[in-house]
């Protein structure tokens, strides 16, 4: 039986043009500098953002918690989205790598506005942590991958500005945004101090990160990526599917987000489905009745499909590079049956 696997778009296997890229990739020792592949993927995706430095890491975990060291310190404080991967899914290291507390707001869609970022800023007291740091995501993967529009950024932009407060970005979908909104990486890149992307989700590459930002921010993330044990040696062979994903499989996210939608239809008039939230990207969550996750994702799976729990009674669903249109027929016809 065909296996339909949609836990997650970190699940892709390299295409076939990609791994060649990989074989062929030029590379050199990457802690001294000298790996002309990294330096090649750091120099074409900090131009394409207009930002002026990159800094390829193992993960977006590890991006983003350097990106928090950065900003942050003891008795400073983050403000971010209570659904934020940064507060849910580091393994609390906003505490354990940079002592740092956390500001949780609450907002549609796993989305916070700047007038709720106003509120939250901390005064100049002695009681309290100092705000240095606003962290957004896009696209926000509790709020099932919905997109923030730049729109939505600029007021919070201008107001960590004239605060004097560091603006982060957890872009680890942030193509899938783009991608929808037509918006340029450069009018992304205008925005942020530091933004984090990730390579290995609907880029389909096997292994990596990005993190983007200032000179001086990169050359002192340089540093604390090597006390957080990431630095690589000849890393230019996956940063070569990094270069390979940004030239062709960037586009494609497209077919990503139609199938999502697709497949969300199939979901709303599917049994046990009491609903649907709105498809943006490549995620789709539904919410059930009668039926516990567990209970539903093991009939699923009787069926031949993978998703993951995501809440109480919450389910989701991640489109990537290996789900194609025979895939997408298949759930179809089986989501019925559970
Ligand atoms: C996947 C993901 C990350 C980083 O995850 P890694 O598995 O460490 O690469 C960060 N933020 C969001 C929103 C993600 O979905």
């Amino acid at each position: 039986m065909l296996t339909i696997d949609l836990r997650s778009d970190t699940l892709t296997q390299p295409t076939a043009g990609m791994k060649e890229a990989m074989f062929a990739a030029p590379v050199g020792d990457d802690v001294f500098g000298e790996d002309p592949t990294v330096n090649a993927l750091e120099t074409k995706i900090a131009a394409l953002f207009g930002m002026e430095a990159a800094l390829f890491c193992p993960s977006g975990t590890m991006t983003n918690q350097i990106a928090i060291r950065l900003h942050t310190g003891p008795q400073k404080e983050v403000i971010c989205h209570q659904y934020s991967h940064i507060y849910l899914y580091e393994g609390g290291g906003i505490m354990a790598n940079s002592m740092a507390s956390v500001k949780l707001l609450t907002g549609d869609l796993g989305k916070i506005t700047a007038s709720q970022v106003a509120e939250s800023i901390n005064p100049d007291d002695v009681h309290a942590p100092e705000t240095t740091l606003v962290s957004l995501e896009n696209t926000m993967n509790k709020g099932g991958g919905s997109i923030y529009t730049l729109d939505e950024v600029r007021p919070i932009q201008a107001l960590c500005q004239e605060k004097g407060i560091k603006l982060h970005l957890d872009g680890a979908r942030l193509f899938n945004a783009l991608v929808e909104t037509g918006e340029s990486p450069a009018d992304w890149g205008a925005q942020f101090d530091t933004i984090s992307i990730c390579l290995s989700k609907g880029l389909g590459c096997p292994i990596g990160s990005v993190l983007l930002g200032t000179k001086a921010d990169i050359k002192r993330a340089k540093k604390v990526r090597k006390v957080f044990g990431g630095g690589m040696r000849q890393a230019g062979f996956l940063a070569a599917a990094g270069i390979y994903a940004l030239d062709h499989q960037v586009e494609r996210l497209k077919e990503d987000h139609h199938r999502a939608r697709v497949l969300g239809q199939f979901l709303v008039q599917a049994p046990h489905v009491a609903e649907v939230l709105p498809v943006a990207t490549n995620i789709v969550i539904a919410r059930l009745e009668g039926i516990s996750p567990e209970a539903y994702l093991q009939q699923l799976a009787a069926q031949g499909i993978k998703g993951v729990k995501f809440g109480k009674d919450l389910v989701r669903f991640v489109t990537h590079l290996d789900f194609g249109d025979d895939h997408l027929e298949e759930f179809g016809r089986r989501i019925g049956r559970v």
